[in-house]
């Protein structure tokens, strides 16, 4: 089964895409005409070129308009489809695309627009061409695939077969499973995309916001479990427009449509194992059971300050490696590193993003397992020269760089603490922090749906709605992902001069912006917190005015939420209290929250008052130390 991608899917110049493609991973490219003729290369080169790359040309696409014209129309699109497969003989290209006619003077009727495909295959079949017919979903006559499919079967012609597209059948809403009836041989070709489920004209939708199979919300697995049911065997090929993706970095565009393709195959296998999928075995997502430490980098001069700041959040520094500068804090079932070793991996991410997140280590069933999933999905693996005596834990390149560890009960967790760190010494009383809640990620806005895809692969992580937070700067864009215990809110920052932008742009890309504690009594936390001196962020009055009128909450709880800087959110699960530090030189901050009932969100509301306030608070003289 060979993968594929339109030429149209990534930015850049045609070498560029070939070249990006070909790393990726793809067997082929659909060539878009207009990819072609925008190049200045003559079709034999172009041919050539492609084929230089160990690459296939799997389609040439789209012809338009053909079907149903009366004359004198008919006679030239018969004649520009003849120009069109001397073109694909030169390219050396063998399947073409032409999809459901749009034009004004088209006549509906389905034995009409079967005895046009009819004739123009008996042009293809002598040259060792073959035609192939898509319904567009805003197709004039012809809209839907069952129709094409109608089509194609009175046409009954070798050369001619059916294009499916999972765009065209999922976004109009069509069952998938109709495919099932259709003969796998005479589908000739499979578009994969996925759209995110917004109300919008189809063709507007359909060419700026396409996305990868996995980054929107259509039934792209149930489509290609019904198209691969009919014995299928030809290719699979991503067609994204997407405007985000033009834009992007040709690679990183090609790596993540790849990377969804096998995810997507993967899915298909693992939700119905009769059908033959043509992908190695490698392991099933697992969720995570445990964020089992988090890894801060520091200088050694700033190390004191970072230790100050997490005794005064109720953290006791309670062991320290066996062989680096490194100290295990903990508080409940929290373990933070802080790391000031001046080389080595982190202090890299020291020197890229100043004191930082360096690796999160997330336990889960079988940690090799994990990371023998990321590699499959082509996610760089991070390896070290192993020290003696101390443990190898398999590690993965996360979100801006930093590392993903993946640690199990079995080989790992029981001994990283006793092996590699000396003996903890008991904690102190602290501040009532139990586990980590979320981790707030930050990055460019184009990066979102990359980041997003990650998690959904590795760990069929599910995605929240994105949400619009309002900077007063700008707008950031929001979306949880979760996986077990892991949750992780991705923002995408657009404008510079927002939180969020300014944060990505000081510390050179995207990385973990707060992390978020959980505490079972806020209040009791805020107290202990004020007590130590923690630098809690003030909120203003105004807030507590609306918030109560808003929710209709009791005045005397108010006053403590007030009092003690502690924000509210309720949705129909539960209720929600938050609070944040103020936010180091570098961006960094601290969240604790308190979640009763079955309150599911992160307090998105609350977002632009906390923002107004950081920003309120981040004045460029005097900067608050912590
Ligand atoms: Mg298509
Ligand atoms: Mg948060």
């Amino acid at each position: 089964m060979k993968t594929s991608i339109a030429t149209v899917s990534i930015s850049g110049s045609f070498p560029e895409k070939l070249e990006a493609i070909a790393k990726a991973g793809f067997d082929g490219i659909e060539i878009f005409e207009q990819d072609f003729i925008a190049s200045d290369y003559a079709p034999r080169d172009i041919g050539a070129m492609v084929r230089d790359h160990g690459l296939a040309i799997t389609l040439f696409q789209p012809f338009r308009d053909f079907e149903g014209l009366p004359e004198p129309y008919r006679s030239r699109a018969f004649a520009r489809a003849e120009r069109k497969f001397d073109l694909m003989a030169d390219l050396g290209a063998e399947l073409m695309l032409v999809c459901s006619t749009v034009h004004p003077a088209a006549m509906g009727g389905i034995d009409r627009a079967a005895a046009d495909f009819h004739a123009l295959a008996e042009i293809a079949a002598p040259r060792g061409l073959r035609v192939g017919f898509e319904a567009l979903a805003w197709g004039r006559h012809i809209n839907d695939h069952r129709d094409a499919w109608e089509v194609v079967r009175r046409a009954d012609h070798a050369n001619l077969g059916l294009i499916l597209d999972s765009f065209h059948t999922l976004a109009r809403k069509i069952d998938p499973e109709t495919i099932r009836r259709i003969h796998g041989d005479k589908i000739f070709f499979v578009q994969l995309a996925d759209a995110p489920a917004i109300e919008m004209d189809l063709l507007y939708w359909s060419r700026h916001f396409r996305n990868m199979p996995g980054e929107g919300d259509l039934d792209v697995t149930g489509f290609l479990r019904a198209v691969l049911a009919t014995g299928y065997e030809g290719p699979l090929s991503l067609e994204i427009f997407n405007d985000q993706f033009r834009a992007g970095l040709p690679r990183l565009v090609a790596q993540d449509g790849y990377r969804s393709l096998i995810d997507l195959m993967d899915r298909v296998r693992r939700a119905e194992p009769a059908l033959a999928v043509d992908l190695p075995a490698f392991p099933a997502p697992k969720p995570v059971q445990d964020i089992e430490f988090i890894e801060i980098v520091t200088a050694p001069e700033t190390a004191r300050e970072v230790g100050d700041f997490l005794t005064a959040l109720g953290f006791s520094a309670t062991a320290s490696h066996v062989s680096k500068q490194v100290t295990r804090w903990q508080q409940g079932a929290i373990n933070i590193l802080v790391n000031t070793q001046g080389s080595g991996f982190a202090h890299s991410s020291y020197v890229a993003h100043g004191t930082t997140v360096s690796e999160i280590a997330l336990r889960v069933p079988d940690a090799m397992a994990a990371q023998a999933r990321a590699e499959a999905l082509g996610i760089a693996p991070y390896r070290q020269t192993p020290v003696s005596g101390e443990l190898d834990i398999p590690a993965i390149r996360g979100v801006g760089g930093s590392l993903l560890r993946f640690v199990d009960d079995a080989t790992t967790l029981g001994q990283i603490w006793d092996l590699d760190f000396t003996a903890a010494k008991p904690t102190a009383k602290g501040a009532g922090l139990t586990r980590i809640d979320h981790i707030a990620q930050t990055m460019a806005y184009d990066e979102m749906l990359s980041w997003s895809l990650f998690y959904h692969a590795l760990f069929d992580a599910q995605k929240a709605p994105m949400v619009d937070v309002v900077d007063p700067d700008g707008l950031v864009r929001s979306q949880a992902v979760e996986t077990g215990a892991l949750r992780i809110t991705l923002n995408g920052a657009e404008a510079r001069r927002t939180l969020a932008g300014r944060f990505v742009e000081d510390s050179f890309g995207s990385a973990v912006q707060h992390i978020a504690f959980a505490s079972d009594d806020i209040f009791a936390t805020a107290a202990a917190l004020a007590a130590a001196g923690f630098p809690i962020l003030q909120i203003g009055g105004n807030y507590y005015d609306d918030v109560e009128a808003r929710f209709g909450l009791d005045p005397a709880l108010t006053v403590r939420m007030r009092a003690a800087n502690v924000l509210y959110d309720e949705d129909a699960g539960g209720q929600f209290f938050q609070l944040y530090s103020l936010t180091r030189p570098e961006g960094l901050f601290i969240e604790i929250v308190q979640r009763q009932g079955g309150y599911r969100g992160y307090g998105a509301p609350n977002a632009p008052f906390r923002i107004a306030a950081q920003k309120r608070a981040t004045r460029p003289a005097g900067l608050p130390k912590f």
